[in-house]
């Protein structure tokens, strides 16, 4: 009876969360998922900036200009987890 090498799926090195790249992951402090570079910094920023918004709604400043910068980078994000789809 074959068996594969033991550890194949308990790699070391996990796929990024977001746009599958198992090159340079990147473990973040508090949650489990992995991220690469990329998607870590995006993400960063994206919780940054919800902060912020956050912060201007309470404020009872504009959120236009942090929106539309939050919009952004989330389509940047979702077009590179397409893109990963589309690539395996
Ligand atoms: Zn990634």
């Amino acid at each position: 009876m074959l068996s594969g090498p033991k550890g194949t799926e308990q790699s070391s090195v996990a796929p990024c969360s977001i746009c599958g790249r198992i090159e340079a992951s990147f473990d973040l402090p508090g949650p489990t998922e992995k991220f690469c570079w990329g998607c870590s910094a995006d993400l960063a920023t994206i919780l940054a900036l919800t902060a912020e918004i956050n912060a201007a709604k309470l404020a009872g400043a504009g959120t236009d200009e942090l929106l539309s910068e939050l919009s952004d980078i989330s389509s940047r994000m979702l077009q590179r987890s397409q893109s990963a789809d589309l690539g395996q």
